[in-house]
């Protein structure tokens, strides 16, 4: 989305500037037009001006469907040669699940202890009200869809999942006879991100309309405990980088973990400011294996594979946000919605493209699992750059923590060069 072709005319300097610059901006002049008109009494206006929210709203759930099912199947469909990958794709598929259902964890810690969303009276959830979810057993037999076209057609995104892990995973047991549906769903991939990504260049639109009309109709009591979401996110993805991740390179493989660290600088810098873990992959790989001295058989399977299904930092945004929302809009979560939000986080991560903004897109299937009203979405989408960029550096820190701890345990990693403090030089990045 960065513009390469330089544009003239009266809006050449927006429209020349960087996206993620073009969203801040809408971010604070939706909130001062907001702050205005809440001050000036015309929240009318507000919610007016909504409606272009709406419209971003609208779009964004549109990808919802294609982009699960594809970048799932992609991803499944990406664990080429399972004979030789079994072992190692075993492994990091189980690292994976289990760091990912700590991070939501850690999430739901946090959006408990910090209650971000409690105070923001939204309303009362009177559609909530008349629901009552199903049993959870029930709603566990009901992920396989027994008709996944309607399944697609019904936006049941749980059973979209399951199906579409089923597909990929059949497309690699069939072998070379499945090489033409392989091509195609990644060709069908780039398009869904390109559309991905045209999307998310109407967000700073998007963005300015929800934060004016919030700002306006809610006011400050709104926007000032969005703080709240930020700084539970941060502490939370720390915290998980610091004890998950240095704990199972500490403990499990006993290597130094500020190696570790030092070594994968370059791409947690680059995935923080690019918003994107798959953009970053060129990064990781030559990182992981120049400063922390991965075998390349190990890390060119597992970094790919990560960026498509590890979404550490993206699930326990899914677990805050929720918590958030809830609290938001006064709705009470028992048991079953907590499993549910561990359950739907895990499998919304790992169908999450590695794209800015992706976990936005997927927030809103977390919300629906658990009936939760969908204008959450709304409101977490005028912070979503800044929750983003922590997002995604704990996404690619998780890769490689999982490419470190296999390599080991495989036996494909040299010691000299992990001990040896190294940091990439600018010309290896640029090569990468
Ligand atoms: N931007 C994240 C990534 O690329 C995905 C997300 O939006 O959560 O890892």
């Amino acid at each position: 989305m960065e513009t390469t072709q330089r544009k003239t005319g009266f809006l050449a300097p927006w429209r020349n500037m960087l996206l993620w610059k073009q969203i801040v901006i809408a971010l604070v002049l939706g909130i001062a037009v907001g702050v205005v008109l809440n001050i000036t009494g015309n929240e009318a206006v507000a919610g007016t001006i909504k409606h272009i929210g709406t419209l971003f709203l609208s779009l964004i759930k549109m990808l919802i469907v294609p982009l699960i099912f594809v970048s799932l199947v992609c991803g499944m469909a990406s664990v080429s040669d399972m004979a030789r990958m079994g072992r190692i794709g075993l492994k990091s598929v189980v690292f994976y699940l289990c760091t990912t259902a700590f991070a939501i964890s850690i999430g739901l810690l946090l959006g408990t202890l910090f209650q971000p969303g409690v105070g923001i009276d939204l309303g009362t959830a009177a559609a909530m009200e008349a629901k009552t979810p199903p049993p959870f057993v029930e709603q566990l037999i009901a992920i396989v869809p027994k008709n996944p076209i309607a399944a697609a057609a019904d936006g049941k995104v749980l059973q979209i999942i399951f199906f579409a892990i089923m597909f990929g995973l059949s497309i690699n047991l069939v072998g070379d006879a499945g090489k033409p549906i392989r091509d195609f769903f990644e060709a069908l991939n780039s398009v869904i991100l390109k559309l991905t990504e045209i999307v998310i260049s109407f967000a700073p639109y998007g963005v300015f309309a929800l934060m004016a009309w919030v700002a306006g109709t809610y006011g400050m009591d709104l926007l000032l405990p969005l703080g709240t979401i930020i700084a539970a996110l941060y502490i939370g993805c720390i915290l998980h980088a610091v004890f998950v991740y240095g704990g199972l390179v500490t403990f499990v493989s006993r290597l130094n973990p500020l190696r570790f660290f030092q070594g994968i600088v370059e791409p947690q810098i680059v995935a923080f400011t690019s918003t994107s873990s798959s953009g970053t992959l060129p990064v990781t790989i030559t990182a992981v294996q120049k400063n922390l001295g991965v075998d390349r058989s190990v890390a060119s399977f597992t970094l790919p594979l990560g960026a498509t299904i590890n979404m550490d930092g993206t699930a326990m945004y899914q677990g805050i946000a929720a918590l958030f929302v809830a609290q938001a809009f006064g709705v009470e979560l028992g048991m079953s919605e907590y499993i549910t939000i561990i359950l739907t986080s895990t499998l919304a991560s790992i169908g999450t493209a590695g794209v800015p903004g992706a976990g936005l897109v997927m927030l809103s299937l977390v919300l629906t699992s658990v009936g939760l009203p969908l204008e959450g979405v709304a409101i977490i989408a005028g912070i979503d750059r800044i929750l983003d960029m922590a997002r995604t550096s704990l996404n690619v820190t998780g890769d490689a923590a999982c490419t470190v701890v296999i390599a080991k345990s495989e036996g494909q990693l040299d010691f000299d060069a992990y001990n040896t403090p190294h940091v990439l030089e600018a010309p290896d990045l640029l090569k990468a």
